[in-house]
């Protein structure tokens, strides 16, 4: 038997075939969970102008030293305007949070502060004194020229995940099309006589078609784009003509899913053969040991195992990472580090398991289980997993002190136990 590929080499020769997507422009709107392709440099300062951070008076605060005091009110800056007059020494601007410093002025005595002094009761003009109840002092209650940013700053950094702030931030600086690192677009395929699609009913010997769906989910939760095609038959024919319909599309990737083992009816070898190259590798890796990678006209393919759950081990270990690589994203799954609950079977082969986790509340450790049955066709031990646990290569006993690391899958909602 030839010697099985480790999972850490197989993926490290992967990886040599792959670099950073190009960019593209977006609008803000689409920008949300892109990543960033260019430093975004602040061509403004933020605010641009001195502000009034309070609905108040702008004054000078040497005017207020002698607290309580009188002042004239000689104007009104709403929110939007750009006041033309010069606050004096004795007067007072009303202006709204936001609202321009008017010149002249230095602070800005808060609305709650004062009493107005209408010229008439119930008057709601402007009022003609106010009388200032609290000293301040320069720059009170003021946001100065570029407290926020300033001109020239580097407020974003190429290779960030833009998130609400960044859109924010983005959109106050005016950087309307943003450019991001384009999307990789990944062809799926799935192949096999007995595939049916989810909608059909099922009738002797079909399943319905999983894996195109499930690795259209996991290309979109990796910032992919999924070109989902239905199910081919298990003919040279048939799979040739839909591996031309993907390329048709000009994908940077295309996933299949069965049909490389060496099952009778296995084709798809047969047609990348004809139209790509592929390497098929035996991978030290349970669940899902045959592994096949190579490229089909011009573009790099990966044939992945049938059985539902082997395909998104798989996928986990081999083409999540390569998806990262080509949209630049990082690696932002959580690990923890779990004892065992009960021993876990393995073969000396590195496993996966498929693991829920509890903390023990009097020791705060966390505690893996195996969901359910281990078969590599029952996905429902995938719903259950909050992660897979990685028992390392050549390992088979395994022991109760020990941590193994989990790669969460999705939050862990269970609580203490
Ligand atoms: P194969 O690699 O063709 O021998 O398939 C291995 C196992 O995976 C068989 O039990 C198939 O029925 C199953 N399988 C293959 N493709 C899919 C799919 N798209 N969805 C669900 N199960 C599949
Ligand atoms: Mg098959």
């Amino acid at each position: 038997m030839n010697a099985l590929l480790s999972v850490d080499a197989a993926l490290s020769q992967i990886l040599t075939n792959f670099q950073q997507l190009g960019a593209e422009q977006v609008s803000l709107e689409e920008a949300y969970q892109r990543i960033l392709a260019e430093d975004v440099i602040s061509t403004i300062a933020l605010p641009p102008f001195a502000n009034s951070s309070m609905d108040g008076f702008a004054v000078q605060a040497a005017d207020t030293q002698t607290a309580p005091r009188s002042l004239h009110v000689i104007g009104d800056i709403p929110a939007g305007t750009s006041p033309q007059f010069v606050v004096r020494q004795g007067e007072a601007a009303r202006i709204m949070t936001g609202a321009p410093m008017p010149a002249g002025a230095d602070a800005v005595v808060p609305v709650e502060a004062t009493n107005q002094n209408f010229r008439q009761t119930g008057d709601h003009e402007l009022p003609e004194t106010i009388e200032v109840r609290q000293a301040v002092k320069p720059g009170d209650y003021v946001r100065p020229v570029g407290e926020d940013v300033q001109i020239g700053q580097r407020v974003l950094l190429a290779g960030s995940s833009i998130q609400p702030a960044e859109i924010g931030l983005m959109a106050m600086l005016g950087v309307s099309r943003v450019p991001v690192v384009r999307q990789p677009r990944v062809a799926i395929l799935s192949t096999g006589d007995e595939l049916i699609a989810p909608d059909q009913p099922l009738t002797p010997g079909k399943i319905r078609d999983a894996n195109g769906y499930v690795l259209a989910a996991l290309v979109r939760q990796n910032g992919g784009i999924p070109l989902r095609f239905p199910p081919a038959k298990d003919s040279i024919e048939a799979v040739r003509a839909r591996f031309e319909e993907a390329l048709a599309e000009k994908p940077d990737l295309i996933l299949s899913s069965a049909g490389v083992s060496v099952g009778v009816f296995d084709v798809v070898r047969t047609v990348i053969e004809e139209i790509g190259h592929i390497d098929l590798w035996r991978i030290n890796i349970r669940p899902g040991k045959p592994l096949a990678f190579g490229q089909v006209g011009g573009v790099p393919f990966f044939g992945l195992p049938g059985n539902p759950v082997s395909a998104m081990v798989t996928f986990e270990v081999f083409v999540r990472p390569t998806l990262l690589k080509l949209g630049n994203r990082i690696d932002d799954a959580p690990i923890i580090q779990a004892y065992l609950e009960k021993p876990i079977h393995s073969d000396g082969r590195r496993t996966y398991a498929r693991v829920k986790l509890r903390r023990d509340a009097g020791s705060g450790r966390w505690i893996a289980s195996e969901t359910g049955t281990q078969s590599s066709g029952a996905l429902s031990s995938m719903v259950l997993a909050d992660g897979l646990l990685t028992i390392p290569e050549g390992l088979t006993g395994n022991s109760p002190e020990a941590l193994y690391s989990v790669r969460l899958l999705r939050p862990v909602t269970q609580g203490l136990s």
